[in-house]
């Protein structure tokens, strides 16, 4: 292993140290990482980028967040995605390489077109997806996974019920974008359709997505979700029982006292 692999690691052991800590939590305090990815070069000519100049941290980010969801159990072996924006490009996981494996000589990035610019490992099969979040959001890094309550729960109803008013940090109700193959432009259709006004949705028999201004909050989003639906599943398989909900009126006051008082962890956590 080189130096450069090795330095890899230690980043991703740290990452994956807090795993336990903020899985299920609106944590989004890892400063470091934040820091860097304010300081990646928004709008950065391509020809500078494709030397690799200013991606080098963004990528190692991106592969210790993908390694996060590993370690959480979001998702085995290779079956999940995750992608950062910087500037005009799209670093991306390949298609098929364990993260464990991916290192600092990996990087893969695309344009917004899907056309790769960098890397010769394959982006990953669900680029659509990822390409078709950054073209219609402001948002710079998404994560999706195959996580098990998630899509446990997209196959069951069309709609997550409001079983918990962290809903609310999501936009809103959160949607099941009806089953589309893996891969294609129409599962990405169905998929921005379900995330409209929202910052996560679930795949019908497939899994879940979300996005954020940073890694950290992208993958804080997918935790928290796949926590909901674990949640939703646990109170509803009580024999004989039925959840309360919440209404959506409440979820609307939730949304609004969050973004009131910024998202602190804090005021999430009451
Ligand atoms: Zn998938």
């Amino acid at each position: 292993m080189t130096d450069a692999a090795d330095a890899a690691d230690t980043a991703a052991t740290a990452a994956t140290a807090d795993t336990a800590d903020t899985a299920g939590t609106a944590d989004t305090g890892r400063g470091a990482r934040a820091e860097r990815e304010r300081a990646a070069p928004a709008g950065a000519p391509a020809e500078e980028l494709r030397a690799g100049a200013g991606l080098a941290g963004p990528w190692l980010d991106l592969v210790a967040t993908a390694r996060r969801t590993a370690a959480a159990g979001l998702v085995v072996g290779t079956s999940g995605n995750v992608s950062v924006r910087v500037g005009d490009l799209v670093l991306v996981t390949p298609s098929g390489v364990p993260y464990d494996r991916l290192g600092p000589g990996d990087t893969v990035a695309v344009r917004l077109d899907g056309t790769q610019v960098l890397g010769t490992l394959t982006p990953t099969s669900e680029l659509p997806m990822h390409l078709a979040v950054y073209r219609t959001t402001g948002a710079r890094a998404v994560v999706h996974t195959h996580a098990v309550h998630a899509t446990a729960v997209s196959t069951l109803v069309t709609e997550l019920p409001l079983v918990h008013y962290m809903t609310a940090a999501l936009g809103g109700p959160v949607r099941v974008a009806p089953y589309e193959t893996y891969g294609t432009d129409a599962l990405a259709e169905r998929m921005l359709e379900a995330l409209d006004g929202r910052t996560g949705c679930l795949l019908q028999n497939h899994g879940a997505v979300t996005h954020g201004a940073s890694l950290d909050q992208a993958y804080d989003r997918t935790a928290q979700l796949e926590w909901m639906c674990r949640l939703w599943l646990t109170a509803a398989s009580v024999p004989g029982r039925t959840p309360s909900l919440l209404s959506p009126e409440e979820i609307g006051r939730v949304a609004e006292k969050l973004s009131g008082y910024g998202q602190r962890p804090e005021d999430t956590r009451g």
